[in-house]
């Protein structure tokens, strides 16, 4: 039985989600939620009769605030949090995060994240690619997956794939999409996580943005897959002409909003897109993959 948690983040449902797979030994859940959210899943989680205390297993695709915040808070309860190698310093170790998400958010960081603070070493076990963790009678895969962050983990169990963010965000009524964030966006890599993910072949798909696709597996992979491509080109097209991010901010933003509409996406649902995620972060996130990977497409012309 696999339960969808929502944070309600700035009180808005649909948003953002942890996971909670029940098993013969409590509760395996997948991704937090930010810091901020703590009491909303403790609620979420008296819902489906269980309570934070007893939280053994937090497994993170990966480390923003959006997905990791509240893990330092089951590690205090006493929770075991898995971690793809490159991002179990960063949670030793917040700083870095903590300054690169400023960069970022800003003044805002309080307000969307709530108390940062450091897991305990001891409470954390690094997961290599392709690791098993077995929690009662379920054996958890970690599959390293990276291109949204080069950190990631997607997590198989049975015919279930808990998703992260390299699976898309998908909410209410409207398309799949890429999220594009700073300073990891990679691609290449992106395609490659696709497909692994394609060749687990799950029957069901769950994302932290938001909650088990409907319909198709490979056709949402799919779609996610073909709109990192053509995003990725809609940016390289632009900066090739040499627009800087203060255009590209609300040309993408315009763009974004139209591809959602035309997928089936509310006014209200556009919204929450952005909510979930913010589309100037793809601005910086593609002016700096293009210029750092392939500088001869864009013919020179760095955003930054
Ligand atoms: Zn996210």
């Amino acid at each position: 039985m696999i339960h969808v948690l929502d944070t309600l983040q700035l009180g808005r449902p649909g948003i953002i989600a942890a996971t909670a797979l029940e098993t013969d030994q409590g509760i395996a859940l997948f991704d937090t939620g930010p810091e901020s959210t703590f009491d909303n899943i403790a609620a979420e989680l008296a819902r489906i009769g269980a309570r934070s205390e007893e939280m053994r297993h937090v497994f993170l695709s990966h480390i923003h605030f959006d997905h990791a915040g509240a893990a330092w808070r089951f590690a205090e309860l006493g929770a075991t949090v898995y971690v793809h190698p490159r991002g179990a310093r960063h949670l030793i170790d917040p700083a870095k995060l903590v300054e690169s998400a400023t960069r970022i958010f800003g003044d805002d960081m309080q307000q969307l994240w709530g108390r940062i603070s450091p897991v305990p070493k001891d409470r954390i076990q690094v997961l290599e690619d392709r690791d098993i963790v077995r929690v009662g009678g379920i054996e958890i895969r970690a599959i390293a997956t990276p291109g949204h962050a080069s950190h990631h983990h997607v997590y198989h169990w049975d015919d279930t794939v808990f998703g992260g963010d390299i699976a898309g965000v998908r909410l209410g009524s409207g398309p799949p999409i890429p999220p594009f964030v700073p300073p990891e966006l990679h691609v290449e890599s992106w395609h490659e996580s696709l497909e692994k993910i394609e060749g687990l072949q799950p029957a069901r798909l769950y994302l932290p943005h938001f909650g088990l696709v409907a319909g198709s597996v490979s056709t949402h992979l799919e779609a996610v897959d073909a709109r990192v491509r053509d995003w990725a080109a809609w940016f390289r097209d632009r900066l090739c002409r040499g627009e800087d991010e203060a255009q590209l901010i609300p040309a993408f933003a315009a763009h974004e909003a139209s591809e959602l509409r035309a997928g089936g996406a509310t006014a209200d649902g556009v919204a929450d897109y952005e909510a979930a995620d913010p589309s100037y972060m793809a601005v910086t996130a593609a002016a700096r993959y293009w210029s750092k990977y392939h500088p001869k497409e864009i013919g020179g012309h760095a955003a930054h």
